[in-house]
């Protein structure tokens, strides 16, 4: 299946400005040189040395300092996902007319490969990674990116050098990625579910749900569009429309996938028990549904599609089991980042759970979905950083908790209340800049901490 897409020829001798010298900003650079378009890359914040040191491209101008948007001759501005639109020269290139798109987008326009597109507030990476290990349990070469790490820019220079056989690019997109689009064209996206997260950017709930939903305008000649009929919001918008197929968590008989007496079923065929997938919690079967129907529906056999799931044991930093240290057990979930995320988490373990929250603040946040969940299942509750303090006040009087402004204070005081059989869970539902560069490093921070820890009893 091929997409329509201009050859890289086309970029050949146009003038293309880049804002944003992060990860996607200097992919987007690498691919328009390499594609033979002439590179501006702007930047306010990072200094014109520390470019240089991360992209080896001396053809490519720099500016830094201070510039205005008018003498800038670019035919197109390349936005990097975490600018808005109320940039500067964002908004001169739209006053002018000229095109402003993503990074997607232009990595987008340079192949011909299908794009299969994956977006939702949380499980995006999960079903991102499972999806691309089913495609390549096929023998395709699947490339895997976008949000989840590696640019889609990064991805498309790969393959359009390696040109191998059978291309297919699986792509993390946020909400910001999904803005920006115009002749991207997805041969399936898969919708998750939405719930409050980025406050801070979207008005609200709608626009922020509308940024995801752009990609159902984007969809190939013949292609899918894979929803979450357990999703309110994505079954409102998506039920009924040509070329969607629903999959879904409770019984829905036109799904492709069943659940049934413990098992998943195709066509009353039982495929795998539910026990037998490696990652833990219901959420995690519903992004294996979301994956199994993409994958089925791109053409990959259900053998392929389970044994790739049987040896996927998930990403670090998403409930990731850390270790059992004198009977407690711990798990970083530090990629939990909204309280959706976090009720996921507390859904999959039954009672017991010492939980931590906290980090920092991101837009209005609705604590309520976690109020019954903390009564059931949560022995004591630890908050830290910006955000603990509310959440604190918040909890109070529902279950025994304690504040900490400091997070590895706060899990301290969780391995100090621990008991055998208890769960030491980060699950935090913020992210965490108040105290790290991003989740990773709060994630290896707690990992530490429990090896500080069993190292403590193992000298005792
Ligand atoms: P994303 O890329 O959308 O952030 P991840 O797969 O990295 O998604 O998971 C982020 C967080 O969301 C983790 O805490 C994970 O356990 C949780 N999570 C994963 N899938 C779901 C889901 N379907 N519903 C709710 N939470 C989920």
């Amino acid at each position: 299946m091929h997409r329509a897409a201009p050859l890289p020829q086309a970029m050949a001798g146009t003038q293309v400005a880049v804002l944003g010298a992060a990860r996607s900003g200097l992919a987007a650079c690498r691919l328009l040189q390499a594609v033979g378009a002439a590179v501006t890359l702007v930047d306010d914040y990072r200094g014109e040395k520390s470019i240089r040191a991360a992209l080896d491209l001396p053809e490519v101008a720099v500016i830094t300092d201070s510039y205005s948007p008018e003498d800038m001759s670019a035919d197109t501005l390349v936005l990097s996902p975490g600018i808005p639109d109320s940039h500067s020269l964002v908004k001169y290139f739209l006053r002018e007319g000229r095109p402003v798109i993503s990074e997607v987008e232009l990595a987008a326009r340079l192949t011909e490969a299908p794009m299969i597109a994956v977006t939702g507030s949380n499980g995006k990476s999960t079903v991102t990674t499972l999806i691309h290990r089913m495609l390549a349990a096929t023998g395709r070469r699947s490339f895997l990116g976008g949000n989840i790490g590696v640019p889609l820019a990064a991805n498309v220079l790969e393959e359009l050098t390696l040109k191998p056989a059978q291309p297919v690019h699986v792509v993390e997109i946020s909400s910001f990625q999904a803005e920006h689009l115009d002749r991207f064209e997805a041969q399936a996206a898969v919708f998750l579910n939405l719930s409050p997260d980025h406050l801070d950017r979207y008005p609200d709930m709608k626009s922020y749900g509308g940024a995801k939903l752009n990609l159902a305008d984007r969809i190939a000649p013949g292609g899918w569009m894979i929803y979450n009929w357990d999703d309110p919001f994505f079954r409102a918008n998506l039920a009924g429309r040509e070329h969607a197929r629903p999959f879904a968590a409770s019984s829905l008989a036109e799904a492709l996938f069943q659940l049934g007496d413990g098992w998943i079923t195709r066509q009353d065929v039982r495929l795998v028990a539910v026990e037998a997938l490696a990652l833990p919690g219901p959420h995690n079967l519903s992004n294996f549904l979301a994956a199994a129907t993409t994958a089925h529906l791109l053409g990959v056999t259900d053998q392929d599609i389970v044994s790739a799931a049987g040896e996927f044991k998930g990403l670090p930093h998403r409930l990731e089991l850390v270790g059992t240290v004198n009977g407690v057990t711990y798990y970083n979930d530090s990629k939990a980042t909204n309280p959706a995320s976090t009720k996921a988490a507390l859904e999959t373990f039954e009672d017991n759970i010492i939980l931590i929250l906290g980090g920092s603040e991101k837009g209005a946040t609705d604590l309520e979905p976690l109020t019954r969940l903390l009564r059931e299942r949560v022995k004591r509750l630890i908050t830290y950083g910006q955000a603990g303090l509310q959440m604190a006040e918040v909890f109070q009087g529902i279950v025994p908790l304690h504040y900490e402004a400091d997070f590895a204070a706060a899990v301290r005081e969780a391995v100090a209340h621990s008991r055998s059989g208890d769960t030491v869970l980060l699950s935090p539902a913020c992210a965490s800049f108040d105290q790290f560069t991003d989740f990773e490093q709060r994630g290896e921070t707690f990992r530490q901490l429990v090896r500080d820890r069993q190292l403590e009893i193992e000298n005792a």
